[in-house]
């Protein structure tokens, strides 16, 4: 890649790189993957990579869709795996392409395991997982010293297509502050009633993100108590985040990109330091 002063590794015939792509923004991939797209003979990719990411490869670059959109059935996990599989077989230089981290909820490690089985060598490159730098880029950090000390990543979508077995809400309700819930918005009601009895407050404290990063964006502030109902009246749509805590009253003070648009930013927006602190 031009004026780097360190080197890239090569992406050889046979090798699959399995890549994270970030949450949908090109200027959020990582240097890694652009070097492996524009190198690529054939990139495999899921429905949450963007048209614009893509347009980085090379034009005799072979472009896979293996993902779901317009409801269509997804192409099986195993058929993925094969494909890989064979496209590195047959002497391609192969990038697979995934949305966010390969390895946060996006089955990349299932896929790496295959090629293990196979003997084709790979390289995995991290990404941007939508929970973490969606969020940020919304203006709502993870953590912040006056709310929180842990986060906890969740799945709205377990492999029955129901909420995921195995979590313990109650647990969860307790003892995580802030909950990052990808894949939320479907089961969104039943994800609300676990963490009402599990104690948590209806006037807490939600934000539901989708499209994050892209031209595409919604940002919804909403609490517990009105989340469901406000995200059915609303224009979110897939992909879309739901952030539970009180992290998300930050983005009063954080939302970088609503300033660009005039919206004024509170230099206090937890309505926690005195006045002369702030002044
Ligand atoms: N590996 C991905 C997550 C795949 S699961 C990652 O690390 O980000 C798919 C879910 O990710 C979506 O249902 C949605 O909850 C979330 N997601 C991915 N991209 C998103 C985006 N641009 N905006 C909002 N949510 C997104």
């Amino acid at each position: 890649m031009e004026r780097l002063t360190f080197e890239m590794p090569q992406l050889e015939p046979g090798w699959v790189w399995l890549t994270g792509a970030g949450p949908g923004d090109p200027g959020l991939l990582t240097l890694h993957a652009l070097n492996g797209i524009r190198q690529a003979d054939v990139i495999v990719h899921d429905a949450l990579v963007s048209d614009e990411t893509l347009a980085q490869a090379g034009l005799d670059c072979e472009i896979v869709y293996a993902g779901k959109r317009g409801g269509k059935p997804s192409p099986k996990q195993l058929d993925i795996s094969a494909r890989l599989i064979q496209l590195a077989r047959d002497g391609k230089k192969v990038l697979r392409l995934k949305g966010g981290d390969p390895f946060i909820f996006g089955r990349g490690s299932e896929e790496a395991l295959a090629l293990v089985a196979a003997g084709v060598p790979f390289r995995v490159i991290p990404g941007i997982s939508a929970g973490v730098g969606g969020l940020a880029r919304a203006g709502i950090p993870l953590t912040h010293r006056e709310t929180n000390s842990a986060v906890t990543f969740i799945t709205g979508h377990g492999a029955s297509g129901d909420i995921p077995d195995g979590i313990d809400w109650p647990a969860l309700a307790a003892g995580s502050p802030v909950l990052v819930i990808y894949m939320a918005i479907k089961h969104l009601a039943i994800i609300r009633q676990r963490l009402f009895d599990g104690g948590r407050h209806r006037d807490e404290a939600v934000a539901v993100v989708s499209n994050a990063t892209l031209a595409e964006e919604v940002v919804l502030e909403t609490t517990l108590g009105r989340c469901v109902e406000d995200v059915a009246s609303s224009n979110i749509e897939p992909p879309a985040m739901v952030v539970v805590g009180e992290v998300v009253r930050l983005r009063d003070g954080l939302d970088w990109a609503g300033a660009l648009g005039g919206k004024l930013l509170a230099a206090d927006p937890l309505g926690t330091r005195s006045a002369r602190e702030v002044g």
